[in-house]
């Protein structure tokens, strides 16, 4: 994976060290000395991801730390703090201080690039998401999605009930909300309730060989549907790094080696909630808007540009299984004077009503589309023009003794359509011949039309 990093270190030897390990892993490594360097870097070219050591007895880089965490250009951007002791406290100080994690000296080469590795991917996910929601946010479709409401849901694993007293008594009492706890078999079992946390925190300190087990467990929590998006957050025994590096790899969003006081814990679960509720919300806004980019507003139906990618599809598939379809174009009879008689308001929901109409009246694989103004249309998969017809005659009854509400005190009024269809032949290439099929349906249409509306008419060139 490669990625631009920032090294921030005034100290020239631990510079060289670190810029010349990043360089074999094949990243593009600048390094520089102070804070104000750093400030320059930056603004010359955005990096993927800091590498500052936040412990050389300044305050320089605390407020460097603090101002990349404040700007929107730059406050997704990973840090990592190198150095300082390998104390709880000690790398608490750093996270509190906006560092995303914290990597004490000697180094752990290892640790070192699994980290890089997870963070890049994790400051990757972030930009992508961000980037998408904001074209939605352009595109005036990201209204829908609110803030969530309910309480975010840590769950702590683990098989050692102190632990599960001890761990979970910090959790509970430095996020203020009640945490659930089970056993590590528990959470696989398939009976009980279904757990889907934000956060698991997984204590694999008692595992000798945490290796294997915790793999597979990390591995099924990210298969099940309903554990697959929690972040994981991996309590390891002090030594054992390279588990450390793997887990990080294998896709777990943060570890803690060694002891650990409530301060840190918290923290970095606090964080880990924070970025899956961000993500839950962009994810939230990114759908709501592929919703309403397929959708017409009014209707509930797809839109026409929805209709026309998916005929398409239906039109290939047609090729494929040798199974002929229909399509139909539904127009409402002088809807203008519905409009001009009743208001606007009642024309609206007279559509929605004829759109709920035509949806309760097909199969769910028949497409239907709202196309125009007061315009339908449908494709039938594996159907004939004839068994259309019938529907289509059907659906011109139902459609026609359907009483719509025209406001105040006025008796409903009644709406009929004219129903134009063309048969696709499983035979036909795609491409071109779509619009030849659609004009067949139009001009099927506009004779419904002239032999006095309210009626169905088939292509005379599919006979
Ligand atoms: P015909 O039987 O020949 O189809 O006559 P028509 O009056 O239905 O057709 P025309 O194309 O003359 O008028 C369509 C009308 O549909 C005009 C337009 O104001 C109305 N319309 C289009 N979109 C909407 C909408 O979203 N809401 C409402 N209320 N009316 C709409
Ligand atoms: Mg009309
Ligand atoms: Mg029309």
């Amino acid at each position: 994976m490669s990625g631009r990093l920032l090294i921030v270190d005034a100290m020239s030897t631990n510079r060289i060290v670190l810029r010349v390990k990043l360089l074999a892993a094949k990243y593009d490594v600048e390094a520089v000395a102070s804070c104000e360097a750093a400030d320059a870097a930056i603004a010359r070219r955005m990096p993927d991801l800091i590498l500052i050591n936040l412990f050389d007895g300044t305050d320089d880089s605390l407020a460097f730390c603090a101002r990349v965490r404040r700007a929107a250009a730059t406050r997704n951007i990973p840090i990592i703090s190198v150095g300082g002791q390998d104390t709880s406290a000690a790398r608490f100080s750093a996270l509190d201080a906006g560092a995303d994690d914290v990597l004490p000296r000697p180094i752990c080469d290892t640790l070192l690039m699994a980290r890089v590795r997870n963070l890049l991917r994790r400051g990757n996910r972030a930009r992508e998401l961000d980037m998408r929601s904001e074209t939605l946010r352009m595109m005036g479709l990201d209204d829908a999605a609110g803030p969530r409401i309910a309480p975010a849901c840590v769950t702590l694993l683990s098989d050692s009930g102190i632990a599960i007293a001890s761990i979970g008594g910090m959790l509970q009492s430095g996020l203020r909300q009640r945490i659930r706890t089970m056993g590590i078999d528990g959470v696989l079992s398939d009976h009980g309730q279904p757990v889907s946390p934000d956060v698991f925190v997984i204590d694999a300190r008692s595992h000798c060989d945490a290796g294997d087990d915790l793999f597979r467990l990390l591995a099924d929590l990210r298969t099940r549907d309903t554990t697959r998006h929690a972040a994981q957050l991996i309590l390891l025994p002090a030594n054992d790094l390279r588990t450390a590096a793997l887990v990080l790899d294998l896709g777990a969003d943060d570890v803690i080696l060694g002891a650990f006081e409530g301060d840190e814990l918290c923290h970095r679960t606090r964080a880990l909630v924070a970025h899956k509720l961000h993500r839950d919300r962009l994810m939230d806004q990114v759908n709501t808007g592929l919703a309403a980019a397929m959708t017409d507003p009014l209707t509930g139906l797809f839109n026409r540009r929805y209709a026309l990618a998916h005929l398409h599809r239906i039109a290939e598939q047609a090729c494929e299984s040798g199974c002929n379809y229909a399509l139909m174009v539904a127009d409402i009879d002088h809807f203008k004077s519905v409009n001009d008689t009743y208001g606007h308001s009642v024309g609206d929901r007279v559509l929605m009503g004829v759109g709920a109409c035509l949806r309760d009246s097909f199969r769910p694989d028949d497409l239907v589309a709202r196309i125009g103004g007061e315009e339908f249309l449908i494709v039938m998969p594996r159907t004939s023009v004839e068994d259309a017809t019938v529907a289509a005659q059907r659906l011109r009854e139902m459609i026609g003794a359907k009483p719509f509400d025209a406001n105040g005190d006025r008796p409903a009024l009644h709406v009929t359509i004219s129903v134009g269809i063309a048969a696709g032949s499983a035979a036909m290439p795609t491409g071109g011949t779509l619009d030849a099929l659609f004009d067949r349906a139009d001009v099927a249409l506009y004779r419904a039309k002239a032999e006095g509306r309210n009626a169905v008419a088939v292509d005379l060139s599919a006979a």
